[in-house]
């Protein structure tokens, strides 16, 4: 199966093959609503954290796994707690959610962050870490995958934000800047799953976040 997307044709059987290689459970999805009920049925009775991501708020994940787990996310703070105060307890959680930036062909996952909550969780300190990615983030290489984060999903996230970057105001790269408002501080590639958690790439056939 092929699917459309980033200037050439790419091959999620491909990256399927690949990411399971590299150590991953990986699902495959069609429509948002498909993966949004595995993950409802998948996860319960459980302490759920989020890392940073429009696509799991695109899929309303915290309203759907807030009826029957403990949920905390930095987008949705209870009243009294910061950022900093939720994206903490997020790292504790048994389960953790999120997404990536990038996601190539030969089996490779590229995040970029500003904080450092979103890679953080996503690297140690659960039992297991969900990445869920729309069809719109695969690129053919590693190299290709760092460029897409760099420039495509953090200019367009700094747009999102509305921060006074280069890359948001002129909307077309990464103008690697020094801005008080950069939100590139970080970029981890991860090669492999992490040792001693599982790790599950749940692939939905959409655009999907940046
Ligand atoms: S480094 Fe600066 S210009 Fe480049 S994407 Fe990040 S915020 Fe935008």
């Amino acid at each position: 199966m092929n699917f459309g997307g980033y200037g050439v044709i790419m091959n999620i059987e491909k990256a399927i093959v690949a990411l399971k290689y590299n150590g991953y459970s990986v699902m495959l999805f069609k429509t948002v609503e498909e993966a949004a009920k595995y993950l409802d049925s998948s996860i319960n009775d459980e302490s759920v954290g989020f890392g940073d991501s429009d696509t799991l708020l695109h899929m309303n994940m915290f309203q759907r796994l807030s009826s029957h787990n403990r949920v905390v996310d930095p987008a949705h703070c209870v009243l009294g707690k910061t950022f900093k105060d939720t994206a903490l307890e997020c790292l504790t959680t048994n389960i953790f959610l999120t997404s990536v930036n990038a996601m190539s062909e030969t089996g490779e996952l590229v995040n970029i962050d500003g904080t450092g909550n979103r890679i953080a969780g996503s690297l140690f300190g659960h039992q297991k870490v969900y990445f869920v990615v729309g069809t719109n983030k695969l690129t053919p290489t590693l190299e290709e995958a760092i460029w897409r984060a760099r420039n495509i999903a953090a200019p367009r996230n700094a747009m999102r934000l509305g921060l006074r970057t280069p890359c948001a105001i002129k909307g077309d790269r990464c103008y690697n800047c020094s801005s008080p408002d950069r939100i590139c501080n970080s970029i981890i590639t991860y090669y492999k799953k992490m040792s001693g958690m599982d790790m599950e790439i749940v692939i939905i056939n959409e655009e999907l976040g940046f």
